[in-house]
């Protein structure tokens, strides 16, 4: 008999992040009193700005399919960014709009890797890498970093997972979930390993730029011998607000961008018409507009990190950008609770839904079995009601 479903959706994970929000959803409105610190997404709105920027756009009956690359004053407002805020120089031709970030992700696998082509992921990575990659016949290949190295790679894990059957290394600077910054001179230091590998490309995820603590962003696409070999990768949906608008965009070698607009084009066509004429105000706007948004994240940030230190079993790193925090909690391993025995972060992170009515993602989903992610996206009081929870349930 033939089977239902392919192997390839078989053989995926379900989003964890996604996965955890829906059951908090769900327990919510059970009328269970979650605190969802699960998803990734700002709790601010979309500024003003930018909602009339999509207001006008329907006025002015922006209705029909739009170029399946994007719209060209977007593709121009995206290289003045590039040039603005990064310092590459992209040629229209090199830019397309997706989706979101996370379809220019799965773009990028799906026309650059081959069966077998290895992906280097540094640990922790953000949850849909792996999956993205196995779904594209990719094999995904983790460096398991340490969190008293920051969570970051060094040189010579790079060097040390390097092999013939190597195509790409992705990574995410601010990283999303540890919430880690590469310096400047952090990544050419991983560039100086990848000189002597022409063949490797990167793909530098960069879509929390803004949510930075230590201000100066680094890109990889900088750096004159990694601009040919670089995708960089980048989007609205965090900085400005606008997870739900679904707009993405990446800048890359041309022929590495026309194969994404290929693929795109044969898959969901150009994203929405009216979003598309949004970010074109979002971008051509000075960032400061949104740094009421950052500071407010860097508060909380301390308050977190603040809070989770007076709780024995908590080690944390300190975060630089993104909004998450990524403890270790090992010592919570192989303690019982109702009889149930806590033997992995997947069962600590169930056990703060279950006790303490907080909602959480663990660290599994992101290639570390021995943290959970806490998404600091909330209000300050909502974060002091969920540590105060997590500390009752964990005492
Ligand atoms: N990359 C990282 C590191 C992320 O955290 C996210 C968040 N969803 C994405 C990509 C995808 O973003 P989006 O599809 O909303 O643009
Ligand atoms: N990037 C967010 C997160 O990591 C959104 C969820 C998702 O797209 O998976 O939670």
């Amino acid at each position: 008999m033939n089977q239902l479903l392919s192997e390839r959706i078989l053989n995926m994970a379900t989003s964890a992040t996604l996965a955890m929000a829906a059951k908090a959803r769900e327990l919510k409105a059970e009328g269970k009193d979650i605190i969802g610190l699960s998803l990734g997404e700002p709790d601010f709105n979309t500024p003003e700005f930018i909602k009339d920027a999509a207001k006008t756009a329907i006025d002015e009956d922006y209705n029909s399919y739009t170029p399946v690359d994007g719209y060209a004053e977007l593709k121009q407002a995206i290289i003045t960014k590039f040039k603005r805020d990064n310092n590459i120089s992209y040629q229209p031709s090199q830019i397309v709009v997706s989706t979101g970030a996370k379809q220019c992700l799965a773009n990028v696998a799906l026309v650059m890797l081959n069966e077998g082509d290895e992906v280097i992921l540094p640990c922790p990575y953000w949850v849909s890498y792996a999956d993205i990659v196995k779904l594209s016949d990719g094999v995904p290949v983790e460096v398991v970093t340490s969190i008293e190295n920051d969570f970051k790679m060094t040189p010579q894990q790079l060097e040390a997972a390097i092999t013939p059957k190597t195509k790409m290394i992705w990574f995410s600077s601010p990283c999303n979930p540890s919430g880690s910054v590469y310096s400047k001179s952090e990544l050419r230091a991983l560039a100086d390993v990848l000189k002597n590998y022409p063949n490797i490309y990167i793909v530098s995820d960069e879509i929390y730029e803004h949510i930075n603590f230590v201000g100066g962003h680094a890109s990889m696409a900088e750096f004159e011998d990694m601009y040919d070999r670089t995708i960089t990768i980048n989007g609205v949906s965090k900085a400005f607000a606008m997870t739900g608008w679904r707009i993405g965009f990446l800048g890359a070698p041309e022929a590495i961008a026309r194969a994404c607009n290929k693929m795109q084009g044969q898959i969901t066509s150009g994203a929405n018409c009216i979003a598309q004429r949004a970010v074109i105000t979002a971008l051509e706007a000075s960032p400061t507009k949104v740094q009421y948004m950052i500071d407010e994240f860097k508060v909380r940030r301390d308050l977190i990190l603040g809070l989770l230190k007076d709780i024995d079993g908590f080690t944390c790193n300190t975060p630089e950008g993104a909004f998450y925090v990524f403890p270790d909690v090992t010592a919570f391993f192989g303690k019982t609770f109702n009889g149930t025995l806590i033997k992995n972060a997947t069962d600590f992170s169930l056990y703060l839904l279950e006790a303490a009515l907080v909602a959480t993602v663990t660290g599994d989903a992101f290639g570390n079995p021995n943290c959970i992610r806490i998404s600091y996206a909330a209000s300050q009081d909502q974060i002091i009601e969920a540590v105060n929870r997590i500390k009752k349930a964990v005492s």
